[in-house]
């Protein structure tokens, strides 16, 4: 019976969730070994569901990262809230296609909901445009698009029909900083992963606002609001005054930095970036829904719908919002449910909580492991903290020891020339007592290496 079988799934899901606090965060080299069990030649024969089932759960699980769990701190990793987690199992079971309201009534209007909701939670203005997609790379897909939509049929020319060869030139300005993911969105767009003006930036890696070029001719200006590695945020209100009345379109790369927006204590950190043009987020990162999950905003909603739109005859006109007409995406999941779900469980209130207490988690971070003798190497003011332990060599085995020890997970970086550990609070599950656990786990193994 496939009732039988899914209520095993839930239970086998279940029993994972809950050992996800007590199990080394990190796979241990055994269980990745283990994974060969599922190797093998493609089988002739088919095979029992259950059978099928279970062998996932019994070398997958163990060979997971507990990225789910409270004490993962890599890269910009948030886990999944219960309400959305649910959602998501609910949502996969309605196997829609959100790319339009006749396939999917629930998902298109659910995504349309999350979209207001969006908007007004993170500040943004209440008729811009929104695309939900895998991510902030996409996000940033999106926003670009549409600035190149915008921006060249002011100089006369269609680039959707014509492409970019022979067009008018756009300049594209980024900091020197921005993310490797920003670059690759560039790339795609079809406007160089090196064609572009870099701006230098401080020791924060934000924009310096007296090295801005001046701005002539159809411009893109990338901002980014939070740095993977600091955590800061490039001057938008003394950037883009200027660069608005030279008439440049000002993107917005804010992969988790947009949501200071919604913590009253950090909005501060986003002052100017409402004059943007387009921002691009991700919802797996701090709203914590499950992977994958972005939303690209733009404010002139018709250039959006420009760079996406595609017709066909089995298309019929719409008086509803149709997903693909914003979207890259044709056919794709109902990711809107899941954001649905986290903003209702949530509230305005809980987003600023979470957002607040991430926060305040990393600042006790820095403070424990400066009050250990280490040096913590950025300004801590969002959820990013990066710290060196004495020289680069045992900064990266203090790393690798961390990662083996399995209280917790810390990824590394080289922040301009130095080796630091970066730990990354996002997730909804971490508690206070889980960051004490993981500071004294840091500093244990940092000190046993002298
Ligand atoms: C994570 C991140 C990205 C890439 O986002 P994906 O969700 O992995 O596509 C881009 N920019 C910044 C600043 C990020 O932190």
């Amino acid at each position: 019976m496939s009732s039988d079988l899914m209520r095993e799934a839930a239970r086998r899901a279940v029993d994972y969730l809950d050992g996800l606090s007590t199990r080394p965060v990190a796979a241990t080299g055994d269980a990745v070994a283990a994974l060969s069990a599922l190797d093998g030649p493609l089988p002739d024969a088919p095979a029992p569901p259950h059978d099928v089932l279970a062998l996932l759960d019994r070398y997958g699980s163990p060979a997971t990262t507990a990225s789910a769990g409270p004490r993962y701190f890599g890269f910009v990793t948030g886990g999944t809230l219960p309400a959305a987690a649910a959602a998501n199992w609910l949502a996969a079971a309605w196997d829609q296609n959100a790319f339009s309201f006749v396939s999917s009534p629930a998902a298109t209007k659910i995504e349309e909901i999350a979209l207001g909701w969006l908007r007004d939670v993170l500040g943004l203005p209440q008729d811009c445009g929104g695309a939900f997609v895998t991510g902030a790379t996409m996000a940033n897909f999106c926003g670009l698009a549409a600035a190149r939509h915008r921006l060249l049929q002011d100089a006369g020319w269609d680039v959707e029909a014509d492409g970019l060869f022979g067009a008018p030139e756009i300049t594209v300005i980024v900091g020197d900083e921005a993310h490797t993911m920003l670059f690759k969105a560039l790339g795609l767009i079809g406007f160089g992963r090196s064609r572009v003006v870099r701006v230098p930036v401080d020791g924060q890696g934000r924009m310096r606002a007296d090295a801005m070029p001046a701005i002539d001719g159809p411009t893109i200006l990338c901002l980014q609001a939070g740095n993977v590695n600091t955590g800061a945020f490039d001057p938008a209100d003394e950037i883009c005054g200027p660069a608005r009345a030279a008439g440049a379109w000002i993107h917005v790369d804010g992969a988790f930095g947009l949501w200071a927006a919604a913590a009253p204590e950090r909005a501060h950190l986003m002052a100017g970036y409402e004059l943007c043009d387009s921002w691009a987020t991700d919802a797996h990162k701090w709203l914590n829904v499950s992977y994958d999950s972005g939303i690209g905003f733009v404010r002139d909603a018709e250039a959006l719908k420009a760079a996406m739109a595609a017709t066909a005859a089995y298309l019929p006109p719409s008086e509803h919002r149709d997903p693909f007409s914003y979207t890259p995406e044709s056919s794709r999941r109902a990711r809107g449910v899941e954001i649905w779900a986290a903003l209702k469980s949530l509230g305005r209130t809980g987003v600023a909580d979470l957002i607040e207490r991430n926060c305040r988690q990393a600042s006790r971070f820095a403070e424990g492991l400066s009050g250990a003798g280490y040096e913590v190497l950025n300004d801590v003011e969002l959820n990013q903290v990066m710290v060196a332990f004495r020289d680069d060599d045992k900064t990266r085995r203090v790393i690798a020891a961390v990662q083996d020890e399995g209280t917790c997970w810390c990824g590394g970086t080289v922040w301009q020339g130095r080796s630091a550990m970066r730990i990354s609070v996002s997730s909804w599950a971490t508690t206070d007592a889980d960051v004490e656990r993981s500071l004294d786990a840091i500093i244990r193994v940092a000190q046993s290496m002298g």
